[in-house]
């Protein structure tokens, strides 16, 4: 698999011992997090902030490990369109499709 380290939530709800229902979210929004860069982290960050309403940021800086100034920032971004942000379209290296390899190497 990748060497990605999945953050583990930092919620006051998830350090408890009791089961909560969004442990399973939390995780999860950890997890993609851990596959985004840097800008879409504090993207997608500052929509589940928004989402949240009031102290927000605070929380989701708390499950995510980002700092709330960093979801601000994201939440100041996105509500402004990311109008500062160009749109890029790359590839990763490795992303798509194997390239069909005709060739034989001898061994
Ligand atoms: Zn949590």
């Amino acid at each position: 698999m990748s060497s990605i380290d999945v953050g583990v939530c930092q919620c006051p709800r998830c350090q408890a011992v009791d089961e909560h229902p969004d442990r399973v979210l939390h995780e999860q929004m950890n997890l993609l997090v851990s596959r985004l860069d840097e800008a879409q982290r504090r993207w997608y960050a500052a929509v589940e902030a928004n989402r949240l309403g009031h102290g927000g940021a605070r929380l989701v800086a708390q499950i995510t490990g980002l700092d709330e100034k960093t979801v601000r920032r994201g939440q100041e971004e996105v509500a402004g369109s990311l109008a500062d942000v160009p749109v890029k379209r790359q590839r990763r290296p490795g992303g798509g499709r194997p390239p069909v390899e005709k060739k034989i190497r001898p061994s």
